[in-house]
């Protein structure tokens, strides 16, 4: 049974092969891609996104009279066009929805989940050593059960007004029209040529003939203007349980390996039924109060609802809002916030349906004020600092400090606004830059490699770990869609890529927002650090190493590693005339898309 799925599916990566390699290779700029602006102000709508084709198709849909939520579906499914490499249906994300109609926070966890075969062993090797990291990278046995599509049909049929075919006609007109390549798509196909090639499917679509799509040309995917078809026309059971599950399956199952390669490719073991068991669930949001307002997160299996909103509830606690409080006294708070904070995700963070997640204790003043305790200026707290006791009052920590894991700088985020006031912010990704590097063979995307992202061993032997590989069991993320309210409306909403530094580029931003005076494209612009409880140091730009307070920062105490560029975030802000501003990344990335219906500078 095995060696015929095999024959089959390469079969089709071979046919896949000669379509592709037509359709996708470099060609005459056809299309000019759409102008990008880093900012837009206006009324009637708007979205933010990393690239201007997906956020033109986002606005489009607002223009059509879809609301925020159709138009945060329309927009991730045309950056799985754009940027395939971080995001698509073969991938998770956590979808935050401002419900106008109720007046309510709700969220979207869409998690990836391993298959009900994955043990805790299951990434350990017989010598009981984890397999090589870059094995468990390109392997079926790191995919878990994609659940964008899942997020998009619930999102719709919660809060959207238009059917999954309407927002996805968009998307699959560009799929197949193609998008005119640029830098970052060629840097990141280049950046994975190596691993590319060991797939037919993949080098196929990416490589065509052999090398990464040139800057300039347009790059077509008609087999992923297929899928979403497909998807248009059956919904999203073409995926749980239909046609394309099937590919998935085959493609986990027996990846597509190239003639030729000759390391062995671990396989994984989904099964149909882990597909038809998958289901996007409604969580209930994390919430924190600071500085008056309300401050919405993503819950467990993220953790970046619970330590975005300790850190807040620390850095308050410990004096940081304080009007009076100069920039680098402010800055040395923020940090060590960040790391008791970081220092509890660690220990105490993972999927909360499979073992006990203290959700609310850790987003509680309560609890704050047992860790915001702990910093005394001018002293750092030596990295690592210990977790909190959880059932401790007084101040202090409890047992040893837990590393976080490596999670891969990747994923995408938008956020969409509406002129009857929803709003939403989306975090999408397929893990690494690249996923898995497996192409499901005819069908114009890739895999995710997001179970990389539990914790292969127990970081600390001998104390228990959160974040462990289980049987349907979500590993932990540190995605942080975030939304703000004051008085009951949005004010706020903002997230980014980033692995583990989205919880210090989504809580930056906050700060520097709402607490550092700056407006929103200062705050997304300013240089990043990111502080996540490390001995080595906490990621920061260049920029801000060469920042006075980043020099400050050293002279009190904190150490820094240098970090090219951390996330990309995109935001935006109701403003109290009415309109709203959209803000994207000026740079970063090269720079994202900002766009509102109605321009009104
Ligand atoms: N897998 C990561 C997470 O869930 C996201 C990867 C990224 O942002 O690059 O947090």
């Amino acid at each position: 049974m095995r060696g015929r799925t095999l024959a089959a599916v390469t079969t089709t990566g071979l046919l896949c092969l000669s379509v592709s390699t037509v359709a996708a290779g470099p060609a005459a700029a056809e299309e000019a891609a759409p102008p990008k602006q880093a900012t837009a102000t206006g009324f009637g709508g708007a979205v933010s996104s990393v690239d201007p084709d997906a956020t033109e198709i986002g606005l489009d849909v607002l223009r059509r009279g879809g609301n925020a939520v159709d138009a945060a579906v329309a927009t991730a499914a045309a950056l799985g066009v754009t940027e395939p490499y971080s995001a698509g249906v073969g991938g998770g994300g956590f979808f935050v929805h401002y419900d106008a109609r109720t007046g309510t926070v709700r969220t979207l966890d869409g998690r990836e989940t391993a298959p009900a075969s994955l043990q805790a062993d299951g990434f350990l090797q017989d010598d009981g050593t984890p397999y090589p990291f870059d094995d468990l990278v390109n392997s079926g046995i790191s995919v878990g059960v994609p659940g964008t599509p899942d997020t998009w049909a619930e999102a719709l049929a919660d809060g959207g007004t238009m059917s999954l075919a309407d927002v996805l006609s968009g998307p699959a007109a560009l799929a197949e029209r193609g998008f005119v390549v640029d830098e970052t798509f060629r840097s990141q196909t280049l950046d994975n040529a190596e691993r590319f090639r060991d797939f037919s499917s993949t080098a196929a679509l990416f490589l065509p003939d052999g090398d990464a799509p040139a800057v300039g040309s347009v790059f077509r995917n008609p087999d992923l203007a297929a899928t979403y078809r497909l998807l248009a026309e059956q919904g999203a059971g073409a995926f749980y349980g239909g046609e394309l599950g099937r590919a998935v399956v085959d493609t986990v199952t027996a990846p597509p390996v190239a003639d030729g390669v000759t390391r062995e490719v671990l396989t994984g073991g989904m099964t149909m039924a882990d597909l038809l068991a998958y289901d996007a669930l409604e969580r209930v949001p994390t919430h924190v109060r600071h500085g008056g307002l309300d401050v919405y997160g993503m819950a467990p299996p993220s953790s970046g609802g619970t330590t975005v909103g300790e850190a807040l509830n620390i850095f308050e606690t410990a004096g940081g809002t304080a009007p009076e409080l100069g920039a680098a006294d402010r800055e040395h708070l923020r940090l060590e916030a960040a790391a008791l904070a970081f220092a509890d995700r660690n220990r105490w963070v993972g999927d909360g349906d499979v073992q006990d997640v203290p959700t609310r204790r850790l987003t509680s003043e309560e609890f704050a004020a047992t860790r915001a305790c702990l910093i005394s200026p001018p002293a750092t707290l030596p990295r690592p600092v210990a977790p909190g006791a959880l059932d401790g009052t007084g101040c202090g920590s409890g047992g040893e400090a837990v590393d976080g894991g490596y999670e891969g700088p990747s994923t995408t985020h938008l956020t969409t606004a509406d002129a009857a006031g929803n709003v939403v912010a989306y975090t999408l990704t397929i893990e690494q830059t690249g996923g898995s590097g497996i192409v499901v063979p005819g069908r114009g995307f890739l895999l995710n490699n997001e179970l990389t992202d539990f914790n292969a061993v127990p970081v600390v032997a001998g104390v228990p770990d959160p974040n462990l590989p289980g049987p349907g069991k979500r590993p932990r993320s540190s995605m942080a869609p975030t939304i703000v309210l004051q008085d009951g409306r949005p004010l706020l909403a903002v997230g980014s890529p980033g692995g583990a530094t989205i919880i210090g580029t989504v809580y930056g931003i906050l700060v520097n927002r709402l607490d550092g005076g700056q407006s929103l494209p200062e705050a997304v612009a300013a240089p990043r650090v990111s502080e996540q409880n490390s001995a080595a140091g906490a990621a920061a730009e260049p920029a801000y190493l060469d920042s006075d307070l980043g020099r400050e920062m050293v002279a009190r105490g904190h150490v820094f590693r240098e970090t090219e560029e951390i996330g990309a975030a995109a935001a935006l802000e109701l403003l109290p005339d009415g309109r709203v501003l959209a803000v994207a990344e000026p740079v970063r990335r090269g720079g994202g898309a900002a766009g509102v219906v109605l321009p009104r500078d």
